[in-house]
């Protein structure tokens, strides 16, 4: 299956898709399921967001009906083209087509000015000139009822007049706003005259100087939905209070459907803070290289950190959709990927801190070439071919000169066997004047390449190795969890003191085998004994390889938590 081919399997709970289906089974819905994802283009989409595009993408999928990708850019000072941009290829890189072309609220802007004005002929909007103090004071709180603003009776010919001074430029911000007519009293806040438009005098990125009033979020969604057929308007219990709203813009309109609003708990994963003004305080504050570093929880960030889409797809259906906003444990997070890269990344070596060992009794200058398996278990990935020369190099974590029996490496003396070649034996070490070890002297056993030694003992340890004179130099760059605490900004005044100062640790000169420096960006691979690697989508070359770590062999965090 290539990264881009969806597969969705219904395996964790979706009340949603429970939902639906009985709809569908009682009668109640006929037709296409027409769902959307909506974003806003003001950052870069994250690990949250992925949920919803799973939940949004995935009951279309499920149900045979189909899905679009609508911008929700009723924000012009907030939002960017590139943003737009980015979030279209991340929502591919995740698996996922749209039907159609992309959409934009700002497509119906003209639209939503005409319901606008329908509100105001009807008599259930006003335009308010309340300054924006006295309008918090009128607007009562949750213990309080509202009060009806003065310009609430205004006739709807004189508002009429006014909304088209709205229009026409003829109002500074916060000087006049329009206003649904609904219940000042009511106990849930949302009904208390909303803001339906807001004078901005502010250039939109898809509609330019044409407009300088907006309309609310809650007047542009709905209303989208209902002009491009949505059925079913899927979204994070936070909006759950809109939904009266939401049904009464429905009511109110000459609407050319009825979708309706469903709402389900957010996405939250410990470790991980997934709040877009947060994390573009991380990379204002330079505690991060920008949206897509690989620390960051955004997609293009655990994208260039090796991430597959299939495992935070497998992930998304895993943790289901629920009624109640949760917490997951990001250990589950890292375990899908773990997952996915165990079955498909194929194996090779690094050696990230290199000690020189010299095999005595092999010829200077040769050059032997093994060939070892791409992966243990897949005999479709191909062969690796390793050279094995006088000089090779190991992790200076896998010598000691002396051990216990639990030190399954090499002990001066003793016999380890090298990662698919031979077993070899540690005769001697060569120290530098400040008495550290720099260099091993071993014999290795020619008659041991897949063979057990001639006295029939297996050596306890296998280390990997890299020829010294004929292997790659890359940069590894070694990434841990960003945050070191499971609840950001918990028992902290603020979230930056739970930063991970561990989160990136850059190896240079490590010895990679020859033929990883040629793999193209994006080449995931398992590094033999350390973990999950992903070629540098921007930064590796075959001259200058880099490789980031995605996730280790072992969770490291297991237990160190409460
Ligand atoms: P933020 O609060 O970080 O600014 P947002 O919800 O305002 O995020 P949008 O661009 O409006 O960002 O989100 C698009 C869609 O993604 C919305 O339907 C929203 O409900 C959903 N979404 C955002 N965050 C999560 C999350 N953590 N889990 C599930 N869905 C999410
Ligand atoms: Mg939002």
């Amino acid at each position: 299956m290539s990264e881009h081919d969806t597969q969705l399997t219904a395996t964790g709970n979706n009340f949603i898709r429970d939902i639906i289906a009985a709809q569908i089974a009682h009668g109640e819905h006929t037709g296409d399921v027409v769902t959307r994802f909506p974003p806003e283009p003001n950052g870069f989409l994250h690990i949250g967001h992925a949920q919803s595009i799973c939940v949004n993408f995935g009951l279309a999928d499920y149900f045979d009906g189909f899905c679009r990708l609508r911008f929700d850019d009723t924000n012009p000072e907030k939002e960017e083209q590139r943003y737009i941009d980015q979030i279209q290829e991340d929502v591919h890189w995740l698996g996922f087509e749209w039907e159609g072309s992309i959409r934009f609220s700002s497509d119906y802007f003209e639209t939503l000015y005409e319901y606008a004005l329908h509100l105001i002929e009807n008599g259930d909007a006003y335009v308010d000139e309340l300054s924006s103090e006295q309008a918090r004071a009128y607007r009562g709180d949750w213990n309080t009822p509202g009060t009806n603003s003065p310009y609430r009776s205004r006739t709807p010919a004189e508002n009429l007049e006014r909304f088209e001074m709205m229009r026409a430029g003829q109002f500074g911000e916060g000087q006049a706003a329009l206003r649904a007519k609904i219940d000042m009293a009511a106990g849930n806040m949302n009904l208390r005259d909303p803001i339906i438009y807001r004078v901005r005098h502010a250039t939109h990125h898809q509609t330019g100087d044409r407009w300088c009033i907006y309309p609310s979020y809650d007047f542009a969604h709905g209303q989208s939905d209902a002009i491009e057929g949505v059925t079913h308007s899927i979204c994070t219990l936070e909006f759950a209070d809109h939904r009266p709203l939401y049904d009464w813009f429905i009511d109110h309109l000459p609407v050319p459907a009825r979708p309706v609003q469903y709402e389900f708990g957010r996405l939250n994963i410990s470790f991980t803070v997934t709040s877009k003004r947060r994390l573009r305080r991380l990379i204002d504050e330079g505690f991060v290289n920008g949206w897509d570093d690989p620390r960051m929880p955004t997609l293009s960030g655990i994208r260039r950190r090796g991430y597959t889409p299939a495992a935070i797809r497998d992930f998304c259906e895993a943790v289901g959709v629920t009624r109640t906003d949760g917490m997951v444990d990001v250990a589950q997070l890292e375990h899908a990927v773990r997952d996915d890269l165990n079955k498909n990344a194929p194996r090779a070596m690094c050696v990230m801190d290199p000690l020189k060992i010299v095999l005595t009794n092999f010829a200077a200058g040769e050059v032997e070439t093994i060939t070892a398996r791409g992966h243990p278990d897949r005999d479709d990935l191909p062969p690796r071919q390793l050279p094995l020369t006088r000089e090779i190099v190991i992790e200076h974590a896998d010598f000691r000169e002396s051990a216990n029996k639990k030190y399954k490496r090499l002990v001066l003396g003793k016999k380890v066997r090298l990662r698919n070649a031979y077993v070899i034996q540690a005769d001697d070490v060569v120290k530098n004047d400040a008495g550290e070890i720099i260099e091993v002297h071993c014999r290795y056993d020619p008659d041991t390449l897949g063979e057990l030694p001639a006295d029939g003992v297996k050596p306890k340890g296998v280390i990997h190795w890299v020829s010294a004179s004929h292997s790659a130099r890359a940069t590894v760059r070694e990434y841990d969890r960003l945050f070191a605490t499971d609840k950001p900004g918990r028992d902290t005044e603020d979230f930056v003191e739970d930063l991970n100062p561990n989160a990136l640790t850059i190896h240079h000169n490590c010895h990679i085998e020859p033929g990883l420096a040629p793999a193209v960006p994006e080449t995931r691979v398992q590094f033999e004994r350390i973990g999950y690697f992903v070629a540098d989508r921007y930064d590796h070359t075959p001259e200058a390889p880099v490789f980031n770590q995605t996730v280790a062999l072992r969770d490291s965090w297991a237990g160190k938590t409460a």
